[in-house]
C-alpha cells in the first residue's frame, strides 16, 4: 500500500510487536536500523495525517539504533528491548530535546537533563523516535486541549484517541512506534489505551520513578507503558520499573521478571466485578463486551464474583478537587523567570507573571488552577480539600475490603467507545470520560487496560483489570491470558 508522501508504508516490520522485532534481531532477519528507518518512513508518510508526534528526533533515532545493530551484531544485546523504536509522552523530560508538555509556555523548553524513565529506556538500548503528543500538562481526556494540535484515532480520523496520553496511544495504535511511554493521573494510559485499541498499564502509585515528569497532580501521577500487546508491556515495565533514590516516592519494592509470569495459568484466579462500574448510561457495546470478557475469563478457570465499591460515586468529585488543587500549587513554577516562555514587554515584576501565565497557559490549565486555588483557599480548605482528602482515604478502603475476597478486579476501562473531535465541549462531559479510572488514581492501584472487542462501528473498546499494590505481574498475567484466547488482537486498523 502507498502513503500519502508515496512511500511504502506497510511493512512487517512497523507491524511487529517489540516482543518480536528483538526476535528478529536475534535471529538476524531484520536489524534495529531497519526498523527504525520503517518506522521514520511510516511517520513521514502517515503522521501529517495522525499527528501523534510534536517531535520528531530522527538523526538521534538513527544513530541510537545503529550502536544497536553493532551490539545484536557482536551478540551482546542489552536486554530483551534493545534496538525497539520507542515514542515517548512530551511530558518527560529529555536532555537536549525540547520538551513541551503540550503548552505554549514550555514550547521552547529544552531540559538539560533526562527523566529517570528516559535513562533507563536508553540503558536498555530503546531507540527513541520522539516525542508525542498530549493534552496541556497532561489536563485532559481527547488530546484536543494540546496548544498545538489535536491527534486523531487511526481507527476512525473524524474521532480522538483519547487522552491526556493521546499521542503516544495513537502513535502505537497506528504503527507509528513499537511501544510508548505515557503517563497516568486519572487515566491518561488506560483511557487513550482504551481508545486506540493498545495495551495502557498504569503501575501503582511508586512502582517508576517521577524524576523528570513534569509534575500535574504530585500524588496521583504515574508513568506506564502504551504497547501493541501484553507481553510488550511486561517488558517495558520492567526496564522502567524500580526505586530511584531522585523520586522519594518511589519504592524500594523488588521489581519482578514479569515476562516470565505471563505464562502461567490462571486457573483459580479470583475475579471481582464491581456493580458500581456497569451505570446507566454508559454505551451497552461497551457493556456487553466487558461481559463477554468476564466469561472467557471464567472459561480460563478463574472465578468471578459481583462485589461493590460503594465510594466509586464520589471518586471523580474528590478527584476533581485534589489534583487541581495539587495543579495549582505544582503550576506555580511556571512565572517567565526559571524556564518556558516570557512576555516581551510588561511594566513591572507582577505585571510580567501575570500576562506571561495568560499567554502561556490554555483555558482547561486556567480553569484547573483557579479550580485548585479555589479549593485550598484560606476558609474553603476544610469544606473543600479536606473533605476530598477523606473520600479518598474511603476510595481506598472499599478496594482493600474487596481485596480481602478477590485477586484481581475486572470492568470497562471506559464507559464509551472514541468520541467524535468537538463533541465534548462542556468540561463535565468531558471529565465523566474518567469515571471508570479516576478512583484507582486515587487508590494508588495498578490499572491495566487491554482490547477487548470492537463495536459495530469498529470501534476499540477497552477492559480494565485493577490489582493490588505491586502486583502488576497477576494484571499482566490475566490480561495476557485474555489476550490469547481471543482474536481482537489480530485487526489492525487500515491506515495504510
Ligand atoms: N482526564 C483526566 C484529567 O483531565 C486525567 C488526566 C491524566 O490522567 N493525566 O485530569
Amino acid at each position: 500500500m502507498r502513503g500519502g508522501a508515496g512511500l511504502s508504508v506497510s511493512n512487517p516490520l512497523t507491524e511487529s510487536t517489540a516482543h518480536e522485532l528483538v526476535e528478529k534481531f536475534r535471529s538476524g532477519a531484520a536489524t534495529p536500523s531497519a526498523a527504525t528507518r520503517a518506522y521514520l518512513d511510516r511517520i513521514t508518510a502517515l503522521d501529517p495525517t495522525v499527528r501523534a508526534y510534536i517531535t520528531v528526533t530522527r538523526e538521534r533515532a538513527l544513530a541510537a539504533a545503529s550502536a544497536a545493530d553493532e551490539r545484536w551484531r557482536t551478540g551482546r544485546p542489552k536486554g530483551p528491548i534493545d534496538g525497539v523504536p520507542t515514542a515517548v509522552k512530551d511530558v518527560l523530560c529529555t536532555k537536549g530535546v525540547r520538551t513541551t508538555c503540550g503548552s505554549k509556555i514550555l514550547e521552547r523548553f529544552v531540559p538539560p537533563y533526562d527523566a529517570t524513565v528516559i535513562e533507563r529506556l536508553e540503558a536498555a538500548g530503546a531507540v527513541i523516535l520522539g516525542k508525542t503528543n498530549m493534552d496541556e500538562f497532561a489536563m485532559g481526556s481527547s488530546t484536543e486541549h494540546s496548544a498545538f494540535f489535536a491527534t486523531r484515532n487511526p481507527w476512525d480520523l473524524s474521532r480522538v484517541p483519547g487522552g491526556s496520553s493521546g499521542g503516544s496511544a495513537a502513535a502505537v495504535g497506528a504503527d507509528l512506534a513499537a511501544a510508548a511511554i505515557g503517563s497516568d493521573t486519572g487515566g491518561s494510559i488506560r483511557q487513550p489505551g482504551a481508545f486506540t485499541g493498545t495495551v495502557g498499564l498504569k503501575p501503582t502509585y511508586g512502582r517508576v520513578s517521577r524524576y523528570g515528569l513534569v509534575a500535574f497532580a504530585s500524588s496521583l501521577d504515574q508513568v506506564g507503558p502504551l504497547t501493541k500487546d501484553v507481553a510488550d508491556a511486561a517488558l517495558v515495565l520492567r526496564v522502567i520499573a524500580g526505586h530511584d533514590p531522585l523520586d522519594s516516592t518511589s519504592a524500594d519494592v523488588p521489581v519482578p521478571d514479569y515476562a516470565a509470569e505471563l505464562s502461567r495459568p490462571i486457573a483459580g484466579l479470583r475475579i471481582g466485578v464491581p456493580k458500581e462500574y456497569f451505570v446507566e448510561g454508559m454505551d451497552p457495546e461497551v457493556e456487553r463486551a466487558v461481559r463477554e470478557a468476564i466469561e472467557v475469563l471464567q472459561r480460563l478457570g478463574a472465578t468471578a464474583e459481583p462485589l461493590s465499591l460503594p465510594t466509586t460515586d464520589f471518586a471523580l468529585a474528590a478527584y476533581y478537587l485534589i489534583a487541581p488543587a495539587e495543579a495549582s500549587s505544582n503550576l506555580a513554577r511556571y512565572d517567565g523567570v526559571k524556564y518556558g516562555s516570557r512576555v516581551a514587554s510588561a511594566k513591572d515584576l507582577i505585571d510580567m507573571y501575570s500576562k506571561t501565565r495568560a499567554q502561556g497557559f490554555g483555558a482547561e490549565v486556567k480553569r484547573r488552577i483557579m479550580l485548585g486555588t479555589y479549593a485550598l483557599s484560606a476558609g474553603y480548605h476544610e469544606a473543600y480539600y479536606a473533605k476530598a482528602q477523606k473520600v479518598r482515604t474511603l476510595v481506598r478502603r472499599d478496594f482493600e475490603a474487596a481485596f480481602s475476597r478477590v485477586d484481581v478486579i475486572v470492568a470497562p476501562t471506559t464507559p464509551n467507545v472514541p468520541f467524535k473531535l468537538g463533541e465534548k465541549e462542556d468540561p463535565l462531559a468531558m471529565y465523566l470520560n474518567d469515571i471508570f479510572t479516576i478512583p484507582v488514581n486515587l487508590a494508588g492501584l495498578p490499572g491495566l487496560s487491554v482490547r477487548c472487542g470492537f463495536s459495530l462501528a469498529s470501534l476499540p473498546i477497552g477492559l480494565q483489570f485493577i490489582g493490588r499494590p505491586f502486583d502488576e505481574a497477576t494484571l499482566l498475567r490475566a490480561a495476557s491470558a485474555y489476550e490469547q484466547a481471543t482474536p481482537w488482537r489480530d485487526r489492525r486498523p487500515s491506515l495504510g
